[in-house]
């Protein structure tokens, strides 16, 4: 097939590619975009969440710019709060250990707002996360965790409608188009290289903007990186995402930045497949901990499960599962807890155990010491404080004290039958290390200054990442520096 030439190609086709490609377009340049996947496939890990979206605003006027369709129900019964700047920094900065690249995130964090009414505007439209983020209590909802903002339908309707807006845009896609490599000129970048129907094909263009995903579905440099038992892990999203982008940008000199032995892990269901299924999407995932007790092979505890809210912790404590001995782990609620689990609890491909005695549960629980469960159980309910009221909705201090490891809040005792228990293992999401952008989503080289005609972005991008992460970022870092990366490479193409 003759592929005419175009300023822009644009490698991926997620969220960031996609945000980076309609950008590109509306700065002026033309595009072409390269996937690797057939097209059923389309949207990469964007294409499996939820649409979680962390976004700043300063009330509920701000989010009705977002969502004009809220309904009367809606807002009578909800309290969303605030999400300002100075709490998305400060998540930010515990969150990594203080290691967030400063710029990167005050971009991510200053933009997000103008970056959701730009997505408005490519037709991506917004909901309250009503049933993620937000419980009951008094009558109304409340939300936690700054992340009011969803996107409606999730990814699978995010990744609809920006290849919706492409296709108006007139911004082909290559699908089962692999990039393999970077062609250089003497002006820097000068297109790519792809492999089609088996074939090397030389594509020029201006400029090139790299979004094509992390290393996380490629075993050999997850055990290389991230370290011994990482190959083990199952891929939460896409099978396509493994590190090519990265390799091809690394052969010529780009600069790798932050968190290269880090990623992004939950806890994912015991026998979910071996990478994501997009009729479940991220409903493998087991977000309830918080309101029980998990427990290893032993029957015993290995994590805080109260320390915060999920959003916040969720994305280490995968890879705290990786380290309990056969990789799994069982969550355990009762009845005063199960009614808070999300939907992700209520699918059918679902590894779960029921019984109405902690006994009858203990010996139910696969490859878990019955003694070891028990014993557990009863120092964990003797240490249980009954004197503060149980509130989802807030840090309510309801914890424990006197065990070797303390649970911080919502520590109720495990006393009403039925009990229920999921069995989970680590679920990778997506590695942290990446190249170094500049402030305008240039990549820049190992010696020091941007590599002419190269951009980056999504999770190509390294250096905002670190040890853990507040859910809902990916999408909009993703769309951000999507967004920046394409308007800096038409300005590039424009001279
Ligand atoms: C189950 C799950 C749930 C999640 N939930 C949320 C959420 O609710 N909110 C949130 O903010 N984040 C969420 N995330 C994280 C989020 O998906 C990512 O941070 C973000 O979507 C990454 O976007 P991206 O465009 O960089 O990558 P992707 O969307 O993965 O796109 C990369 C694309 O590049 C393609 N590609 C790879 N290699 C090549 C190559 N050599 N040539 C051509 N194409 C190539 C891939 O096929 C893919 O289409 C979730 C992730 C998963 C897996």
């Amino acid at each position: 097939m003759d592929i005419p030439e175009h300023d822009v190609i644009v490698v991926g086709a997620g969220n960031a590619a996609t945000c980076a490609a309609l950008s590109a377009r509306e700065n002026g340049a033309s595009v072409l975009m390269l996937e690797i996947s057939p097209e059923h496939w389309r949207g990469g890990n964007s294409a499996f969440t939820g649409g979680a979206w962390r976004i700043v605003y300063r009330g509920f006027d701000d989010l009705a710019r977002l969502i004009p369709d809220i309904s009367e129900h809606e807002l009578a019964n909800v309290d969303v709060g605030t999400y300002t700047a100075e709490q998305y920094y400060d998540d930010m900065g515990r969150l990594t250990e203080y290691r967030s690249d400063p710029d990167l995130t005050e971009i991510l964090i200053t933009r997000s707002f103008d970056a959701g009414l730009w997505m408005r505007e490519q037709g991506v439209r917004f909901q309250l996360g009503l049933g993620r983020q937000a419980f009951q209590v008094d009558g109304k909802f409340k939300f936690w965790g700054g992340l009011a903002c969803h996107i409606w339908g999730g990814g699978k309707e995010l990744i609809k409608a920006l290849g919706a807006r492409a296709t108006r845009e007139g911004i082909p896609v290559l699908y089962d188009t692999p990039a393999v490599a970077l062609l250089q000129g003497d002006h820097g970048v000068a297109g790519v290289r792809v492999r089609q129907h088996g074939r090397l094909v030389d594509l020029r263009a201006k400029a090139v903007v790299l979004a094509c995903g992390g290393f996380e579905a490629n075993a050999e440099m997850r055990a290389r990186y991230l370290g011994p038992g990482w190959d083990l892990a199952k891929v939460r999203g896409s099978r396509f995402n493994t590190g090519q982008g990265l390799r091809m940008a690394l052969d010529i000199g780009a600069a790798p930045a932050g968190h290269w032995s880090g990623a992004h892990a939950c806890a994912w269901d015991l026998n979910a497949p071996p990478v994501g299924d997009l009729d479940v999407g991220d409903r493998f995932q087991k977000h309830g901990y918080p309101y029980g007790i998990v427990v290893n092979a032993r029957g015993q505890r290995f994590l805080d499960e109260g320390l915060d809210f999920h959003s916040y912790t969720y994305a280490k404590y995968g890879g705290e599962i990786l380290k309990q001995p056969g990789m799994f782990a069982w969550q355990v609620f009762d009845q005063k807890a199960v009614h808070l689990l999300r939907d992700e609890y209520r699918i059918l491909r679902t590894t779960k155990e029921k019984a109405d005695t902690l006994e009858a549960l203990a010996e139910r629980l696969e490859g878990v010491d019955p003694k070891g469960f028990l014993d557990t159980v009863q120092a964990f309910n003797a240490a249980a404080r009954p004197d503060v009221p149980f509130n989802p909705n807030i840090h309510d201090g309801l914890r424990t004290s006197g065990l070797a490891l303390d649970k911080s809040n919502w520590a109720q005792r495990l006393d009403t039958p039925p009990y229920e228990a999921y069995a989970v293992t680590t679920g990778i999401t997506f590695t942290f290390g990446g190249l170094k952008i500049t402030n305008d989503a240039a990549v820049e080289g190992v010696t020091g200054t941007p590599i002419p005609g190269l951009f980056a972005a999504g999770e190509m991008v390294g250096g905002l990442f670190y040890h853990n992460y507040a859910s809902g970022t990916g999408l909009m870092a993703g769309a951000v520096f999507g967004r920046l990366a394409g308007r800096s490479a038409a300005a590039f193409v424009r001279g």
